[in-house]
């Protein structure tokens, strides 16, 4: 597939792209596999609150543990899983895992009824129907709060077709779910169609937070922005890849609502995410 893209028509296939090709198929045997054996995992990241550094919740992140491989970034095998479908029961898992993991946590930890999960949900996802019925049944099953879940989106699934995204989202939204836009600032949307879109957060890229102690000034230009367009619309905003507490400081001079990024942790296991909570918790009291 990519040979016939790069040779605008002729096919150029080098050794390189063989092995790739093999690679991609032997993994995507594998995968299969995996997905009907629970070999997938996923790992936590906490979102925190600029203002006050409280825990508000987490971003699930696949991963997937390979005897021979080691982990497996998501990277990897994403855009595979998306090109093959598996994708769809791949996010399947990934929502009620997730899901499972907060309630067992709001079970099991005090003060953390507020305690939010968000998932990603890919372009083919979105758009294939069962997505809003899967998320109904797995909050019911959980007796989970709506407003707990959020689904991430990236500008570039919604600008595949408008409509239906537009329709999904909506959907989901009517049960109480938050929509964020991930990566934000990466893609192409324009203000009049932002404005469309039912969405609750916009989570600003972190290749526009790094730098920022370098003194870039685009970067900064850019955040700004971004973060007085989420005011006007009403929306929550979210800086990813916050590293530093130069960064943090800087996000609480631009008044960003909350902040995800090595400097708090990166993403961890269920039993890590766990002792996150109780770190923060304890902090918070
Ligand atoms: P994303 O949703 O934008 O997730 C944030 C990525 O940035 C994660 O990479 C995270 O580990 C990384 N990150 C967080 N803080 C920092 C930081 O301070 N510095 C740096 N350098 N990186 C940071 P990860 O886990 O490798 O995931 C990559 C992407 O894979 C995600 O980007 C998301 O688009 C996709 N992905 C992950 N899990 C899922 C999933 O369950 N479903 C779908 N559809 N996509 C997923
Ligand atoms: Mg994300
Ligand atoms: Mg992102
Ligand atoms: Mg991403």
């Amino acid at each position: 597939y990519r040979a016939k893209q790069q040779g605008k028509g002729i096919v150029l296939f080098d050794k390189r792209m063989h092995q790739e090709l093999v690679e991609s198929i032997s993994l995507e045997a594998e995968l299969r596999e995996v997905l009907a054996h629970d070999g997938l995992i996923l790992h936590y990241q906490p979102i925190v609150s600029v203002l006050d550094e409280c825990l508000q919740g987490f971003e699930a992140l696949v991963r997937w543990n390979h005897p021979l491989r080691g982990m497996v970034p998501p990277d990897r095998f994403i855009p595979l899983a998306e090109e093959n479908g598996l994708i769809v029961d791949l996010g399947k898992w990934v929502i009620a895992e997730a899901c499972r993991a907060l309630k067992s946590w709001q079970q099991s930890i005090d003060g953390t009824a507020g305690l939010t999960m968000s998932v990603n949900v890919s372009c083919r996802q979105l758009t294939k129907p069962g997505l809003v019925e899967h998320v109904t049944e797995v909050l019911e099953h959980n007796q989970l709060n709506p407003r707990c879940l959020k689904i991430e989106v990236t500008e570039s699934v919604l600008m595949h077709d408008v409509d239906r995204a537009i329709n999904e989202l909506n959907r989901l939204r009517a049960l109480g779910v938050q929509i964020a836009i991930d990566d934000f600032g990466t893609g192409y949307s324009s203000l009049a169609y932002l404005r469309r879109m039912p969405i609750d957060h916009l989570k600003i890229d972190r290749s526009f937070i790094s730098g920022v102690e370098e003194g870039i000034k685009e970067n900064d230009q850019i955040v700004r922005s971004i973060i007085s367009l989420a005011r006007s619309l009403g929306l929550g905003v979210v800086a990813e890849g916050v590293e530093s507490r130069e960064q943090l400081e800087w996000l609480r001079q631009l008044n960003c609502d909350r902040a995800q990024g090595f400097m708090f942790s990166r993403p961890v296991d269920n039993a890590k995410a766990q002792e996150l909570i109780r770190k923060f918790t304890a902090f918070n009291h």
